[in-house]
């Protein structure tokens, strides 16, 4: 007795995907990203499967990484965002936070601070991007300030963050690695540490040499690329989102499915409703003709997605499709990455976006 939708996360797969981010690159740490919790997955336990290999993980505000130390996660956590306000500098010292360092506003907050220990802070340089960052200028300037500061430990990580990885071969990363390298030679300083590569870096971009890469979509086993690519094709899809067919019917040619009646059958049709809707996260701008798996076969979405159902074609299974059939949106077999491209959006946005009503069932946890 239960509703039959759910996203089952596969912690063994979730491992697996951060080993090949390590092994692209043997000589670099590797920290996962586990923002947004975890990018749908859920982080404390992402946290946790990852806990034994992790050297640090990468969260977007301190409500995360407060989260992050309330589980029992000892590792560093880097607020990619740096403190959103000075007394954030206070909280990350006394649980051990990484700063994001991006602005002069948190660069003075940091200098001016009282802390009793130093901490750990990361510089992020603007080498294309314009979203975060110092002016690549103001790197020589940054450094010293802050590596001449008792609140400051001396790992100081220089880090950037490309705008266009995922697309193969584009002369904009091209252009940022060489600002980022400019940028730094103002430095006097030998053996800087570095941060550059995300996922697509990781995977396509080795060129990149990093100190510390910062996996995050790949690590859910979702290819950054729209096209095939060597190293994407090993990852394997962590989150498996399934459900099951709970009605079906056949209808007569010129009838019409769902709301706003936006799908007319152009034959005889039979139609299967699904227990999954945009209440879930499944996007409701998805079109007729996005892929669904029922019992493993790919049909076309026909109708408009409604906040609990959606209505898929199985006219041309061959098999007889009962209620209670399996049902599968993205998964293994069928790409997080090629549902999004259906409705115009990215795979990340459709994981991120996944509501608390799924229930995430947690599978090969050690
Ligand atoms: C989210 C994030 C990443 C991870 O990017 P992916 O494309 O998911 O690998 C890396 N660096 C920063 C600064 C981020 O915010």
């Amino acid at each position: 007795m239960s509703r039959p939708t759910s996203a089952i996360i596969d912690l063994q797969a979730l491992r697996e995907n951060f080993f090949l981010a390590q092994n692209l690159a043997p000589n670099a740490k590797s920290m996962p990203m586990v923002k947004a919790n975890a990018y749908g997955h859920g982080m404390l336990e992402v946290a946790n499967a990852l806990a034994d290999s992790a050297p640090a993980y990468g969260v977007a505000c301190i409500e995360e990484a407060l989260a992050l130390r309330k589980a029992n996660i000892k590792q560093p956590i880097l607020l990619l965002e740096g403190p959103h306000s000075a007394d954030e500098i206070g909280i990350a010292e006394q649980y051990g936070f990484w700063l994001m360092l991006e602005n002069h506003n948190q660069l003075q907050a940091v200098l001016s601070a009282q802390l009793s220990s130093a901490i750990t802070v990361w510089i992020k340089l603007d080498t294309g991007m314009h979203r975060l960052g110092f002016q690549p200028e103001d790197a020589s300037y940054v450094y010293q300030q802050l590596s001449d500061s008792p609140n400051v430990a001396e790992d100081i990580v220089l880090a950037t963050h490309f705008a266009c990885a995922d697309n193969l071969d584009n002369d904009f990363t091209r252009q940022q690695l060489c600002n980022f390298e400019v940028a730094i030679n103002d430095i006097d300083q030998p053996n800087l540490l570095k941060s550059l590569a995300n996922s697509a870096a990781i995977l396509d971009w080795p060129e990149v040499k990093d100190d510390w890469q910062r996996p995050g979509y790949m690590l859910y086993g979702a290819s950054p690329f729209s096209v095939p690519q060597e190293n994407a094709e090993q990852l394997q899809q962590v989150m498996h989102f399934q459900s099951a067919v709970i009605s079906t019917r056949s209808i007569k040619t010129g009838e019409s499915v769902g709301y706003t009646a936006n799908w007319t059958a152009q034959r005889n049709s039979t139609i299967a409703t699904v227990a999954v809707g945009y209440g879930d996260g499944y996007p409701r701008h998805a079109p007729n003709g996005t892929p669904v798996l029922i019992n493993g076969v790919k049909c076309p979405l026909v109708g408009k997605v409604s906040m609990d159902m959606i209505t898929v074609d199985i006219t041309d299974l061959n098999d007889e499709i009962k209620i209670g059939a399996d049902v599968t949106l993205w998964g293994p077999e069928l790409s997080v990455t090629e549902v999004a491209e259906y409705c115009g959006t990215i795979g990340y946005e459709l994981l991120t976006r996944m509501p608390a009503r799924v229930p995430r069932i947690y599978i090969n946890a050690k």
